[in-house]
């Protein structure tokens, strides 16, 4: 119960009030009480993971090889370096197989080229991910188209992204899959729900706003998508049953933001410099969470929120290639 809290909101029957010194939009009401419960995407994903553990265990019980994922890391970047030690720990615990191939920071473009060629040759490598973003000097859009759709289980390929906009079988990217799997888990009404996502990156927002207007459940949302250049921001988000936010612009949606009892997704993660941590860093949100998390229903905590569950879809999705691939036969 602690990750549940209860807020009463007073109007005074008008649009526009204050809370805690904060400016809200709302329809009037005198009284308006919400509840707001946590998506733990870390309970979730390691639900996911022990759910996974028991595949490969049955693998090793039927004396047939586990699933293996190999993820190669170019340079020194530090965040970089921790998702993949992340990803390769989770393979740990899900009782897969996994390969760290590091690069230095000025590997040529040739030479990744010819490792990616190693890898789709391999028969024991169910599938692989190349950590991005990549030094300047590659062109990431070649490195991804490189790699052998089948096992791109990252699901950057073109040829993945576009069976997804069809509704075909393929592998989703590792984020929005994610995303979707928490709501699934949460039981979050998402029919015919207005869903604003912030951002249209390849990787989150495109595919997440695809994803979310699907005919499947999760689904059926009537969906916007916001971008840089958009305009009157504030006001489509307000409108929101589901926001979900992926423009790595810390804090950015404040409570002015949200619709009253809205579901928040908040898939960024920026290193802020902060000198009293240890580590010289605090992880922020694209969310203000302590202006916006009395408001919503549902809120991801960043960190513990689409982080963990990014890592349980990767680890689907390399499950899903060896059963592709007959590797639990
Ligand atoms: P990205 O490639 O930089 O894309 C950001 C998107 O946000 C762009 O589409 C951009 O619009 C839009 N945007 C920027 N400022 C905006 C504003 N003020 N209003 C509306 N839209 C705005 O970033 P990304 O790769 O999608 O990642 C986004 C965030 O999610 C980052 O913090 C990243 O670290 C995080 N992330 C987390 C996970 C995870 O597992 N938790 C996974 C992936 C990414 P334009 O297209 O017009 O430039």
């Amino acid at each position: 119960m602690s990750n549940v809290l209860k807020c009463y909101l007073y109007t005074n029957y008008s649009e526009i009030f204050f809370l805690r010194g904060v400016k809200l939009h709302c329809t009037p009401i005198q009284v308006y009480s919400i509840v707001m419960q946590l998506l733990e995407g870390n309970k979730v994903s390691e639900q996911i993971i022990a759910e996974i553990a028991e595949y490969t265990q049955r693998c090793k019980s039927a004396g047939n090889r586990v699933p293996h994922l190999a993820a190669i890391l170019v340079g020194d970047d530090g965040a970089s370096k921790t998702y993949v030690a992340a990803k390769v720990k989770a393979c740990e615990r899900a009782g897969m197989d996994s390969t760290l191939i590091e690069f230095p920071r000025d590997i040529t473009e040739v030479k990744l080229l010819q490792t990616i060629h190693e890898l789709n040759a391999r028969n024991d490598i169910d599938g692989y991910i190349v950590q991005l973003p990549l030094p300047k000097h590659i062109d990431e859009a070649r490195v991804i188209e490189a790699i052998h759709p089948d096992k791109d289980v990252d699901g950057f390929h073109p040829q993945n992204l576009g069976k997804m906009m069809l509704s075909q079988e393929c592998f989703i990217p590792a984020t929005p899959k994610g995303i979707i799997e928490l709501l699934r888990r949460y039981q979050i009404d998402t029919v015919g729900k207005q869903c604003v996502v912030l951002g249209r990156s390849h990787i989150v927002g495109l595919p997440v706003a695809i994803l979310m207007q699907r005919n499947m459940n999760p689904g059926n949302a009537t969906v916007t998508i916001v971008h840089s250049k958009s305009k009157d921001v504030e006001e489509i988000c307000r409108r929101a049953d589901i926001l979900i936010v992926a423009t790595g612009r810390p804090e950015m949606v404040t409570a002015d933001m949200v619709k009253p009892g809205a579901v928040i997704v908040d898939v960024g993660i920026t290193r802020i410099a902060d000198e009293s941590k240890k580590s010289g860093f605090r992880l922020a949100g694209d969310v203000n969470f302590s202006e916006v998390s009395p408001l919503c229903s549902f809120i991801t905590p960043v960190p513990g929120g689409v982080g963990p569950m990014t890592i349980a879809a990767l680890l689907q999705n390399t499950m899903q290639a060896h059963e592709r691939r007959g590797g639990s036969k």
